[in-house]
């Protein structure tokens, strides 16, 4: 198992404090890596800003040969990175293989698409006898920052637009789930040239502040918590460098009396529970029109008690376990401060799974209110709420009152209704009668606490570039 970091195209073990990468479905421990220390990650920044000044040189089809080479040994490598992955976070192996894997693939072979087709304002001349262009150029060295929830797909969303723009990247996966990215780095080793893209492993504190606060750093990006995108933001503040955040979320879910109830079932079903709702856009907090209310709740109940949990290699397994035992516990928390309001009905679920690894059951709570915590904070577990309404207006208000601003969705038959709310939605993205569905050619970013910029899309793109004005004295 590769387990070393890739620092200007050597891959080599770190030299920092060792940590352990646990198996979530056991407990156990797989491997342990050293972070890598301060000297390591400054010869990694030094190493890409040296790349820079040939890879942000190179043309983009050159760019976009490399990330076609990429695309190709992921596939090729799908199965063990499937195996990897669902080691590492749980994850039911046919989902990441059949899910996760070809859409990784499709990020770098979209992004490697894309850099060739950027384009700027019409040239002309905006003044006599001057003729102005507008270049989009990279910034040099980006430090991109992953989370543990889909650790080899967040990868591809930061490297993929980053490297296809010109740039040099440092990546630190989450220290809990490294295992695809290092990966991922010894057959990118084989096809970048060195130091176009490094990989270090380890903690924020130790590891991520000496990353983001590097002075050859011009860029940080960031997917993961709010807390972490702060903390982020003050601590790169001094150097003046760009970030890009997406952060949490707490998708609401707007059912209305004519919406199709077995649809919204199937949906919520699906897109609530899926990588055991530890999905930043997961559909937890649905609104049910009271007409609809008990049937919903009812119907959904049945639905969500047939989930089934199980061991991440087992091909009827839907639900594996949480990423960690502490947050498990966060989950637990959550959940039992809901259950102690009068108010919350448990439909179905509302328990740890006893036993190795770190499972909760798949769990439905009704009567939820707009004020309670468990409709107000990201859970980030296989937690849904449901919440009666009685009109359009209150249920677009309480949508809007949230702090995050990621995701959403209404389910309805009435077109006119769908184009009003959705207009109305403080979200970065709603969906119309489905949920959670992600393409490379759409942008994918939040609001709000839930941060800016976009991953995929020629936004994506244009977020590693800067916009740069060039004049011509005739
Ligand atoms: P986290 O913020 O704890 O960790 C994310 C990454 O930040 C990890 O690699 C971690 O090591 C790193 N980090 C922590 N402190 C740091 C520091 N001081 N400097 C540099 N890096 C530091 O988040 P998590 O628990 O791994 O992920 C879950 C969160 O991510 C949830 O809130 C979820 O909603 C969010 N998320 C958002 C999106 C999105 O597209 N908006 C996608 C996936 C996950």
């Amino acid at each position: 198992m590769q387990s070393q970091l890739l620092i200007n195209g050597q891959l080599i073990a770190g030299q920092g404090e060792t940590l352990p990468v646990i198996n979530p479905a056991t407990g156990e421990v797989i491997v342990l890596v050293a972070e890598a220390s301060t000297q390591q990650v400054d010869q990694a920044v030094l190493a890409a800003d040296a790349a820079f000044a040939t890879w942000g040189q190179t043309t983009p089809k050159e760019r976009a040969e490399h990330l076609l080479k990429l695309a190709d040994v992921i596939d090729e490598h799908a199965a063990a990175f499937a195996e990897l992955e669902s080691l590492n976070c749980g994850k039911p192996y046919h989902c990441v293989l059949n899910d996760e894997l070809p859409a990784v693939a499709d990020v770098f072979r979209f992004f490697a698409g894309a850099s060739r087709c950027l384009s700027g304002l019409a040239a002309g001349e905006y003044l006599a006898g001057h003729t102005s262009m507008i270049r989009r150029d990279p910034l040099g060295v980006v430090a991109s920052i992953a989370p543990w929830n889909y650790p080899l797909m967040m990868a591809a969303w930061k490297l993929a637009p980053a490297l296809a723009a010109g740039n040099c990247v440092v990546i630190k996966p989450s220290e809990q789930t490294p295992l695809t990215t290092f990966k991922l780095a010894e057959l990118a080793a084989g096809i970048f040239p060195p130091g176009v893209l490094n990989v270090l492993f380890g903690r924020g504190a130790s590891v991520g502040d000496v990353l983001t606060g590097h002075s050859k750093v011009r860029m940080v990006s960031l997917t993961g918590s709010i807390a972490t995108g702060e903390h982020i933001i003050a601590h790169t503040a001094p150097g003046i460098k760009r970030t890009h955040m997406e952060l949490g979320g707490k998708a609401p879910v707007l059912v209305f009396d004519d919406a199709d109830l077995d649809q919204v079932v199937e949906g919520i079903r699906t897109f609530g529970f899926y990588n055991a709702g530890q999905d930043c856009t997961a559909a937890c907090r649905i609104y049910a029109q009271k007409g609809i209310y008990p049937r919903l709740v009812q119907a959904l109940g049945a639905a969500v008690a047939s989930l089934k949990i199980g061991p991440p290699e087992d091909s009827s397994t839907e639900l594996g376990p949480l990423i960690t035992a502490q947050h498990l516990e966060r989950v637990v928390g959550f959940v039992e401060r809901a259950k102690a309001l009068p108010h919350v009905q448990v439909v179905t679920g509302g328990e740890k799974v006893n036993g190795p690894g770190f499972y909760f059951q798949p769990t439905l709570l009704a009567g939820a209110r707009q004020e309670d915590e468990i409709v107000q904070r990201e859970v980030f577990g296989p937690v849904v709420t449901v919440t009666p309404f009685d009109d359009e207006a209150q249920v677009l208000a309480w949508a809007n009152d949230s702090n995050y601003g990621l995701a959403s969705s209404l389910w309805t038959r009435d077109v006119g209704r769908a184009h009003r709310l959705s207009a109305r939605l403080q979200y970065g993205c709603t969906w119309v009668n489905t949920h959670f569905m992600l393409i490379s050619e759409m942008p994918h970013g939040g609001q709000k606490l839930s941060g800016y910029g976009k991953d995929m899309s020629m936004y994506g793109l244009e977020d590693y570039t800067v916009i740069r004005h060039v004049m011509f004295k005739h």
